[in-house]
């Protein structure tokens, strides 16, 4: 689905086919997100190319497989679509900040661009701290959440043009799940998700770094029945691409790594502990078969 797809027409895809969902106002702005799923072989990635409308100044996040990112960037550059300005990745994960040497050296573009990311991604030339912001073009202000626990230097870009509101949240927050805590734990992942991102704006839409809602909600679905779980089921097995179609309200109903407060993850966990929970969360999860 290599096109552009204006904010309005994934908001009015999304009341069609999941029309339990609570009406989102009309917007009076909306960023331009073009998702470039790379999945060659086993992989299940997006790159994520954001455009400010007017500017046409733009940041492609983890661009990791340049054999079909490259060609697109390209394509758009030359056309004058895009001023391309950054490189802006989630984590240092190769299958995320791994093709970051390779897009520099296919693209050419001098002075090399910048990669924002996490301080152990590949050529990273601006860290951002916690809470900074940096403009991409004059619309969209992109503001740093550092999210350690999948990795340490995990950040999810939160964006907001106007009325508009995303967040790139890479291997932290998928669809209905979370990430695996390779350098973290349950206390970094319960404040990753439950303090720091929860604390968004309700109709921020989500965009993970993976096309993990399927499995994330199979697994869902063992610990917790509620209608928004059965919902997002319904809504994975009639849907291969659910990036973006999803808030952070959305998140907190269906996602079972966010409802520490709920009764029935607290019984499934045996814990009472937002932490203790999501520590206990993460362990069936990653024994689910
Ligand atoms: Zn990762």
């Amino acid at each position: 689905m290599n096109t552009f797809v204006p904010t309005r027409c994934l908001l009015a895809q999304r009341r069609v086919i999941f029309p339990q969902l609570a009406w989102t106002p009309a917007l009076t702005r909306a960023m331009h997100i073009q998702s470039i799923p790379m999945w060659v072989g086993t992989s299940d990635n997006y790159a994520y190319l954001v455009v400010d409308d007017k500017s046409k100044d733009a940041v492609i996040i983890d661009p990791a497989h340049p054999s079909e990112v490259a060609p697109v960037l390209q394509k758009a550059i030359k056309d004058g679509s895009i001023n391309l300005k950054a490189i802006v990745n989630t984590h240092h994960h190769w299958d995320h900040a791994g093709g970051n040497s390779d897009i520099l050296a296919q693209l050419g573009i001098e002075p090399p661009l910048d990669i924002i990311g996490g301080k152990d991604c590949q050529k990273v030339t601006k860290t951002p701290k916690h809470g900074d912001t940096f403009k991409i073009g004059q619309g969209i202000t992109v503001k740093a959440l550092h999210t350690p626990c999948h990795t340490q230097d995990s950040i999810c870009w939160f964006m907001q043009d106007g009325d508009d509101k995303v967040v790139f949240t890479g291997d932290t927050l998928f669809h209905g799940g979370c990430g695996k805590f390779f350098e973290g734990n349950g206390e970094e992942m319960h404040k990753a998700l439950n303090v720091t991102l929860a604390l968004l704006p309700e109709d921020t839409r989500v965009f993970p770094g993976h096309e993990y809602t399927k499995s994330n909600v199979k697994f869902a679905l063992s610990v917790s029945q509620s209608q928004a779980v059965k919902a997002l089921d319904v809504f994975a097995d009639t849907n291969k691409e659910t990036q973006g179609k999803f808030t952070i309200g959305d998140e907190k109903k269906h996602n079972v790594f966010m409802r520490p407060q709920d009764p029935e993850i607290q019984r499934a966990t045996g814990e009472t502990d937002p932490v203790a929970i999501m520590t206990k969360m993460r362990e069936l999860k990653n024994n689910f078969k």
